[in-house]
């Protein structure tokens, strides 16, 4: 299997995958896109329009290699994110709430589809459970190991408008915000 960093899967592709992986991060929100900022509003209506954005973002986050995506990475300020909870098994969790959280916690390099090319070292609680609603309104809750327990904590910290750069150390961070600053192209 595919190294996993955090939101994303580190593998080769082949150039049809490439290309599709592409078309499907230019329609994810990039730092320092404003949405990434913003904290999401818990979702009220479990309608068709909210099952047919579930299935989008499925879609999306396979398309771009990812293991997670949160609805404000694609703009929408609803508390809902996708995610691998195994390795077959990709689910949709409105409202998530962490109610169980170890102590042993671990750091790891984490990606983020929305800061691409930065990987940053993050200290995340090994083992959560986590409740909320799939896209039918039904309740569902899921306890979670390395590295699905991570994504998770991830993608929770997306629908707050908190991205890895506030979860890593200030020397990650200052390194990371010197490679992401638009460089002056003369010529
Ligand atoms: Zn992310």
């Amino acid at each position: 299997m595919a190294e996993i960093e955090g939101q994303v899967k580190d593998e080769e592709l082949d150039p049809e995958r490439e290309a599709r992986r592409r078309v499907a991060l230019a329609q994810i929100r990039q730092y320092p896109d404003a949405a990434l900022k913003m904290v999401a509003r818990p979702v009220e209506e479990f309608d068709d329009d909210l099952r047919r954005l579930a299935e989008r973002m499925k879609q999306l986050m396979v398309d771009a290699n990812g293991i997670g995506l949160a609805a404000t990475q694609v703009g929408v300020l609803q508390r809902l994110f996708v995610f691998h909870a195994a390795e077959d098994e990709i689910v949709a969790l409105a409202n998530p709430e962490i109610v169980e959280r170890s102590e042993v916690t671990r750091v790891d390099d984490e990606g983020c589809l929305s800061i691409q090319g930065v990987l940053l070292p993050v200290e995340r609680s090994t083992t959560i459970a986590i409740a909320g609603r799939d896209e039918t309104g039904a309740e569902v809750r899921y306890e979670l190991e390395e590295p699905y327990s991570r994504v998770a904590q991830h993608e929770t910290d997306h629908l707050d408008g908190v991205l890895i750069l506030e979860r890593t150390t200030p020397d990650a961070r200052r390194e990371a915000l010197a490679s992401l600053r638009p460089r002056i192209v003369l010529g």
